[in-house]
């Protein structure tokens, strides 16, 4: 039975059973506006699951949202939802407040009350694209600052009984749940509800009550967008106001989140400290606030259910459906006291002291052999953590007298640590790395039947019965008695939640309580402390990474990251040779390269030999910043000049004369207003943007061409032309056909030097060619090359002619106290030798290609990629706004990279314009690799960022 529109008591939902949306056509509510507010518009229907509204266009775009309220709802309730959103909007949020006040009309067949309200531009988060943690943590704030905009609001129209009300959503799935046609689903509904109502029943009493909006979900919730990214900053749809339990307009915010793109329990986590930063949750809320979720994922499947049998030909109820059964299977994913861990631990609350079991051993295992299986141990060196059981083989091995004379008589490996050996390469979704129990090798079966169990806590075997049998595996696990199953291995996220599920078994069987943390303190803020903050870090919330193995990253906890980014490791990470090599020379010999030994040598003799004639002299140094910078001092010496041509958009290094010639605006934004005089910029040849595109570009030739000329003809001929001879800063573009050819006629004809920065693109990167000035079909007079030369071990050089390089003299005396050391020359070869052996540069050219073709197959796709520029493995996805305009989409850029993080993939964003991913893997990448990257960036793409 409906009130009628006028009356002033509150609505009961458990009397009305449910509530069908009143039906109203377009073309009533266009006659409805025009007759009761005087608006001449367009109406266009909006989703409601209760009400009927119209989005209102007028001549001048948006006009407002005209509300047909359900009849069900009375006058009084809807005075107070408009009174409602006058008060969050005056605590400085958006609000869809009411612009025309209520009128009772008649639609739909019956009376009802009308008003329009403000509409809100921006969109709102609905649908099931991916939320950011910074999306997630606006939700929350929004809710917060919602919740203390009500706190203290009093209104008759508060008074009612809604199903969304947290407070009845127990009986709401009691009631209710006979319309879940599945009747697996309905059953677990059911019981969810009521295991997370017995939790929030003895709480109820302590939960603050209060106005609460009710609905703040990605649904209802306005945001602005600003550079590309937007932010929640609005709130719509007042229509479930009601008084209830405060902590209830998180739990039904962070909800919504469960249902979008990627989302899991954990990613709610930053709307839970954002608001509980602006409306601080008391112990008693946090503990019921995952509880609260189950809730209301329970209710919102039960009453989509009945909504879609009273209302089957509701698009919007229908569409609806999926996204809450995915709450409702997100939220029961976890059990809800992990969460609640999780939860408690970001509010600030105490943290749950770790359980531990002090007793006295129940057993004596005899002579025990602890296993390290954490990312920095040695046992997992040489990509040791791929090969199926490792430990059972470190274990067997143990058992059997390696390292311990004899024999173990028993090996364990540590409760809490994170096991690299139990992670996986190419993983979108962190693998359960983190040990919940101790894996226990026994070289005899013993008896563990006896071992005291302290109260409160039960032991469980993996091995049937409680004698361990001798030399298999059994996991030992020490959990809170009648608690949920605790598997072996959860994921790092959700680790400190299930740990306190668990204690650790170990000094029940007599060993030391295990130690599985890593360097005490915040690492990061440490960093931050003693570190000069110029140097900066990759990410704001970067993982901490102890570990690489060919194109891999493995951070502490266990997660592994496929590595896009290094362009020093060329071999890729920790090479066995390359360590064995410099390791045997430092045993042996490490001094400067005054004396007389074979490595120095051997190397510059192998790098000349890769430079074509005349280039057969070489410096070696320690860094691309030092061999950029005696470049340029070898070209003053040689010509007796002090100016130097630069080009725009390049770095080339942080020393005096590098820094002076790096011009990138990226790396430093004042870069082209703080020159000094000697040096001369001419513009970025990009063929992509900038003054001159496409076929046009062979014209950036023929201007720099002008400018020497014209420095030439003002008595300051250069001593050099310095450029990448591949654009790297851009993403790895080539040059436009002829560039370097025809300028370094040009600087060459005024008596210069032609220099090229191979830093970046040289070293067989580009997999076409060793060197980038062969793209161009130039030999140079002088080379820097660095990065690749060590694969990480500091190792620079200069290469050119002996004439060039004698000239040196007459500047001085050049010194430089380990470059060209034993070790570094060691190092240089052997990354030679590798590269030569196992064909990386055969192997950018063939992955590189392939996962260029993959990249311009998603351009194809997604509109956001405006080109793909590079070879080899130096390839750049450059993200514009429009394709026409080119507006770097820089924001998203960073935005993506973030999002790839979380996928598993280290990116950054290059160019002067950061909207380019740069993308330069260590060679030895393969196209499981090329494709794991492409899959990721397809779903960002696809999903949202
Ligand atoms: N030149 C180029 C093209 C570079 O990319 C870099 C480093 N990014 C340098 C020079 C400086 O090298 P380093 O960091 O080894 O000093």
């Amino acid at each position: 039975m409906s009130s009628p529109p006028d009356s002033v008591g509150g609505v009961d939902f458990f009397a009305h059973g449910g509530l069908p949306v009143p039906l109203v056509s377009v073309e009533e509510a266009q006659r409805l506006a025009a007759s009761s507010f005087g608006m001449k518009v367009s109406a266009f229907p909006l989703g409601s699951q209760q009400d009927c509204n119209f989005l209102l266009q007028g001549d001048g775009g948006p006009a407002g949202v005209l509300k047909i309220a359900n009849p069900a709802f009375s006058r009084t309730e809807i005075e107070a939802q408009d009174a409602a959103a006058e008060l969050v909007a005056a605590c400085g949020l958006r609000a869809g407040i009411v612009t025309h006040a209520p009128v009772v009309v008649t639609a739909g067949g019956g009376p009802a009350l009308a008003r329009v309200l403000r509409y809100l531009p921006g969109g709102t988060l609905t649908g099931g694209g991916y939320l950011a943690p910074r999306v997630v943590a606006e939700l929350g704030g929004v809710a917060g600052r919602v919740s203390r905009a009500l706190d203290g609001f009093a209104h008759p129209g508060l008074d009612r009984v809604l199903q969304w009300d947290l407070r009845h959503a127990d009986r709401l799935v009691g009631v209710l749940a006979e319309h879940v046609r599945d009747a697996e689903l309905r059953a677990r509904v059911t019981a969810a509800a009521e295991a997370a109502w017995r939790s929030v029943e003895p709480l109820a009493g302590e939960l603050p009550v209060q106005a609460i909006h009710g609905d703040v979900t990605d649904d209802n919730v306005v945001c602005s967008v600003a550079d590309g990214l937007r932010t929640p900053d609005g709130v719509i749809d007042f229509g479930d106001l009601t008084s209830s339990w405060a902590v209830g307009e998180l739990a039904v915010a962070i909800t919504s989140v469960l249902r979008h793109a990627g989302a899991e329990p954990c990613s709610v986590l930053p709307a839970v400290r954002a608001f509980h930063a602006v409306r601080p949750l008391s112990a008693a809320e946090a503990a019921v606030l995952w509880p609260l979720v189950l809730m209301r994922a329970a209710v919102l499947v039960v009453s989509g259910e009945q909504q879609a049998a009273l209302d089957g030909g509701n698009e919007y109820v229908n569409g609806a459906l999926e996204h809450e059964r995915a709450c409702f299977e997100a939220a029961v994913s976890v059990p809800a006291a992990v969460m609640t861990t999780l939860i408690t631990n970001g509010a600030g609350f105490p943290r749950p002291r770790p359980r531990v079991a002090v007793r006295a051993p129940g057993v004596d295992l005899g002579r025990c052999v602890v296993l390290d299986l954490s990312v920095p141990s040695d046992a997992v060196d040489e990509g040791a953590w791929l090969s199926p059981a490792l430990a059972d083989r470190l274990a067997l091995a143990a058992l059997d007298g390696e390292g311990l004379d004899g024999g173990a008589d028993a090996v364990v490996t540590r409760y809490g640590e994170a096991r690299l050996d139990a992670s996986r390469v190419l993983a979108e979704v962190s693998p359960a790395t983190v040990a919940t129990g101790i894996d226990l090798w026994l070289a005899e079966a013993v008896e563990l039947g006896l071992v005291p169990v302290p109260e409160g806590l039960e032991l469980t075997l993996s091995c049937p019965g409680t004698l361990v049998p001798a030399r298999v595996p059994v996991h030992v696990g020490l959990r809170v008695a009648g608690g949920p199953d605790v598997p072996p291995l959860v994921r790092p996220e959700y680790a400190a939640g299930w740990l306190t599920l668990t204690a650790d078994p170990g000094p029940l069987l007599g060993l030391p309580v295990a130690d599985a943390a890593g360097p005490g303190g915040d690492l990061l803020a440490r960093r931050s402390a003693s570190f000069a903050d110029v140097q900066e870090h990759y990410y704001a919330d970067p993982p901490r990474i102890e570990r690489g193995w060919r194109q891999h990253l493995a951070g502490t906890d266990g997660r592994v990251y496929l590595d896009m980014v290094n362009n020093v490791a060329v071999l890729g990470h920790s090479h066995p040779r390359l360590e064995a090599a410099v390791a045997r020379q430092l045993r042996r010999l490490n001094t400067n390269s005054r004396f007389h030994y074979a490595a120095v040598a051997e190397f510059a003799e192998r790098l000349a030999g890769l430079l074509p004639s005349p280039l057969d002299t070489v410096f070696l140094v320690n860094s691309g910043s030092e061999a950029v910078d005696l470049a340029l001092r070898l070209a003053f010496v040689t010509t007796g000049r002090q100016d130097v041509v630069a080009v725009r958009e390049a770095y080339h290094g942080w020393t005096y004369a590098s820094d002076a010639v790096s011009t990138s605006t990226a790396d430093n934004p004042q870069a082209l207003t703080t020159r000094p005089g000697w040096v001369h910029a001419v513009d970025a040849p990009n063929a992509y943007r900038g003054r001159y595109r496409g076929s046009d570009a062979w014209r950036y030739a023929v201007d720099a061409v002008e400018f020497i000329g014209s420095l030439a003809a003002g008595g300051r001929p250069p001593a050099a032309f310095l450029a990448e001879p591949y654009y790297g800063n851009a993403g790895g573009m080539a040059l436009p056909d002829g560039y370097l050819a025809a300028v370094y006629a040009e600087v060459r004809r005024h008596g210069g030097l032609a220099i090229a920065d191979e830093i970046q693109v040289g070293y067989g990167r580009l997999g076409h060619w060793f060197w980038g000035f062969e793209q161009q079909g130039v030999v140079p007079d002088v080379v820097t090359a660095a990065k690749a030369m060590g694969n990480g071990y500091p190792l620079g050089a200069v290469i050119t002619s002996r004439s060039v390089a004698s000239r040196y003299r007459d500047a001085g005396y050049f010194f430089s106290s380990t470059g060209g050391s034993p070790a570094s020359c060691v190092a240089g070869l052997t990354v030679l030798d590798v590269i030569e052996s196992e064909g990386l540069q055969a192997n950018a050219a063939s992955v590189g290609s392939y996962l260029k073709g993959r990249l311009e197959e998603l351009a194809g796709r997604h509109a956001l990629i405006g080109a793909v520029h590079g070879a080899g493995l130096y390839l750049g996805v450059e993200f514009v706004r429009d394709r026409g305009t080119l507006e770097p989409a820089a924001a998203e850029t960073m935005a993506i990279c973030d999002r790839l993080l979380e996928l598993g993939v280290v990116m950054q964003p290059t160019s002067d314009r950061m909207c380019v991913l740069k993308i330069k893997p260590p060679l030895c990448l393969d196209i499981a690799g090329a494709d794991f990257f492409a899959d990721a960036l397809d779903r960002v793409l696809t999903e949202g960022w």
